[in-house]
């Protein structure tokens, strides 16, 4: 195996050979927009511009000064990688804009930065679970190796909402960032906290409960920032107005749609977005998720009266619904329901029963005592199965296990029988369609009654539709565009609805992750840098945290699309001889007609290797043989079975 920690010291080589980025902004960076120069006239206009500002430096104290990185150590894990990585130096007036981590993902992984002079923002903070392609980590979080050098810079840390692409992983970049204030609004504060008391660093935490509905301008450090109200599929989810002292003015919807009958918030404030327009917005930068949907999306209150009509009508048998763990207003609208005809919600799952409780105790929830129960083998047996609505669900990335359970009857509490109902009311997530048809076949296999969205309208998206992204960039009329999230594909079709408006070719920014973007002052220029940051994707493999390029999961990798086979040479410590019977062991190999000859044959080749490298260089290094024996072995195995296993030769001296 010492072949794999070589590459692991090439891995650590090679995070330390990335050179300190010293170069001006003038000379690391391009005009992002073709069309407009950076002239002289346009140097000396922004040079007047800086005269007006007011010149007083910032404070320079941090509120979290006396935390020190090690002091922070528990049941997780936040110790980032290093790396040589400078940012290159920004221009005074400027306003940096980076990508941490958003585009060209299918799944969304949400996090930004905002610069301006030394003070740093932080937006959102994703988290990926493990799909098969990641080889089996728990999930993977994003880099935030280069900005542990700006620690002591980062002022804020705003949230946009609940949703774990957006909070995930705090619990472990949080703390490396010596625990910055965080500002949320009321829902979303109360899910992080959960995350942090878990981790063991709630006391170190700055928690700062905004309100999206007021219409505040926050103003801490360099930036004014502003929540309002958006919809989308969890409760209190927000939009940003962030201003920089030199009038960059970015609007982000974030995860958005217009909803003018939501189910418990109120509808988007439609008209503090067209206020906001008024103070002549630099960049909008809007949710692309939607693009490919023409008209608007439908209101929750469509779904309301589409499972109001399925409950009324099922009278038999028990009724059992799957709906995303946060989609609150869904409960909401089923327990309305529930109130209305008699029945008794049981939730199954566990994140399901934390978020409405939650949701209950602060107020997003309202129901009748005994209405909504945990479900338990014992509870469901006191009520009729025609009185019964259960809730299932997993989270978004084990979308249906609860319900693969009960489907395979191995569910504690409900085993799906020819009479039960099952509602699909959620999307499928990109990705888990495989998986979702499977559970279908099989509850159509046990005769039981299903239900989609595309039998019966019973779930609505969460993000804007073509004529609600039209609405957002009417009403923002900003400079520049940026289409954001999901693949090229998305973004480009949000560009074209854009240009299809108004918008300047010219003025639609495409970006990549990691890119570096400086606005000049006053927004005549847009500056994209000719590097990027040099990010890496961080996983999560039990107790430890490492790159994704891993020697391990390399490793794994190989072992994923090959097979295994072990050599044990035992040697003479002085003669270096092979003193015995060269032991092999493969697993994924050989077939069972085949292995008696194959492994002989293995055995012979290796002994033949082995002995002859001893023969030419008797005081070759171990690796040096081992290194040789694999090769060697490869183009044999090769040739004589047409198959590459990862080989492992181990020479024990005695
Ligand atoms: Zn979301």
């Amino acid at each position: 195996m010492k072949d794999y920690f070589d590459e692991l010291d090439k891995e650590i080589d090679s995070l330390s050979a990335i050179s300190q980025q010293k170069d001006d902004i003038i000379n690391t960076h391009i005009l992002f927009n073709e069309g407009l120069d950076w002239t002289t006239e346009n140097l000396e206009r922004e040079k007047k511009l800086a005269n007006n500002f007011n010149k007083k430096s910032p404070k320079k104290t941090n509120n979290n000064k006396n935390l020190e990185d090690e002091e922070i150590k528990g049941k997780f894990i936040s110790k980032f990688p290093d790396t040589k990585f400078y940012l290159p130096t920004l221009r005074e007036w400027y306003t940096r804009y980076i990508p941490i981590w958003w585009n060209n993902e299918t799944g969304a992984k949400n996090m930004w930065m905002v610069q301006y002079g030394n003070d740093i923002l932080l937006i959102d903070c994703w988290v990926q679970f493990a799909d098969p392609d990641m080889l089996w980590v728990n999930y993977s979080i994003p880099d935030v190796s280069f900005l542990t050098k700006y620690k002591k810079n980062i002022k804020w840390f705003l949230i946009t909402h609940a949703h774990l692409d957006h909070i995930g992983s705090l619990k472990h970049v949080y703390p490396a960032l010596w625990c910055p204030p965080l500002y949320w609004t009321r829902f979303t504060i109360w899910l992080i906290r959960k995350q942090l008391e878990e981790a063991g660093i709630l006391d170190k935490a700055v928690l700062i409960e905004v309100d999206a509905g007021s219409r505040e301008m926050m103003k801490i450090w360099e930036f004014k920032v502003e929540y309002f109200r958006v919809n989308h599929s969890v409760p209190d989810c927000a939009g940003l107005y962030i201003e920089s002292p030199t009038w960059t003015k970015i609007v982000h919807t974030w995860d958005f749609k217009i909803d003018f009958s939501p189910a418990i918030d109120q509808p988007a404030d439609l008209d503090r977005i067209a206020e906001i327009w008024k103070r002549w917005i630099s960049l909008l930068m809007s949710d692309s998720t939607g693009s490919i949907r023409k008209w608007f999306s439908m209101s929750e209150k469509n779904v309301w009266e589409e499972l109001d009509k399925i409950v009324a009508n099922h009278t038999k048998w028990r009724l059992i619904i799957a709906i995303f763990a946060s989609w609150i207003s869904r409960v909401q609208q089923l327990i309305n329901i529930a109130e209305k005809y008699w029945k008794t919600i049981f939730l199954s799952w566990r994140s399901m029963v934390e978020n409405v409780s939650i949701a209950k105790d602060l107020g997003y929830l309202t129901m009748k005592p005994g209405v909504v129960k945990k479900m338990t083998s014992k509870n469901v047996e006191w009520i009729p199965p025609h009185k019964q609505i259960i809730i299932t669900t997993g989270s978004q990335w084990e979308q249906f296990s609860a319900l693969a359970r009960m489907a395979e009857w191995k569910h504690n509490a409900v085993e799906i029988i020819r009479w039960d109902t099952i509602v699909f009311s959620s999307s499928v997530v990109p990705g888990n369609e495989k998986s979702v048809v499977w559970i279908i076949n099989k509850l159509i296999r046990l005769w039981a009654n299903v239900i989609t969205k595309d039998d019966w309208e019973v779930h609505t998206w969460g993000h804007a539709f073509q004529e609600e992204q039209k609405i957002m960039i009417n009403l923002v009329k900003p400079k520049y565009f940026m289409p954001v999230f999901w693949d090229l594909y998305f973004r480009t079709l949000h560009r074209n609805t854009a240009i299809g408006l108004w918008m300047k070719d010219n003025n639609v920014l495409m970006l990549d992750n990691w890119n570096i973007v400086d606005f000049a002052p006053n927004n005549w220029n847009v500056f994209k840098s000719k590097i990027k940051v040099p990010i890496q994707e961080i996983i999560i493999d039990g107790h430890g945290m490492w790159l994704a390029t891993s020697h391990v999961i390399k490793a794994r990798e190989k072992m994923m699309n090959s097979w295994v086979l072990v050599l044990l040479f035992k040697v003479d410590k002085k003669t270096r001889a092979i003193m015995w019977h060269i032991k092999i062991e493969s697993r994924g190999l050989v077939y069972l007609d085949e292995v008696r000859n194959i492994h002989r044959a293995i055995i012979k080749k290796s002994r033949e290797v082995y002995e002859n490298t001893i023969v030419d260089v008797p005081d070759m290094e171990e690796k040096d043989i081992i290194k040789i024996i694999k090769t060697d072995l490869e183009k044999f195995l090769l040739q004589k079975i047409d198959r590459e296993p990862m080989i492992i030769p181990i020479i024990a001296e005695v």
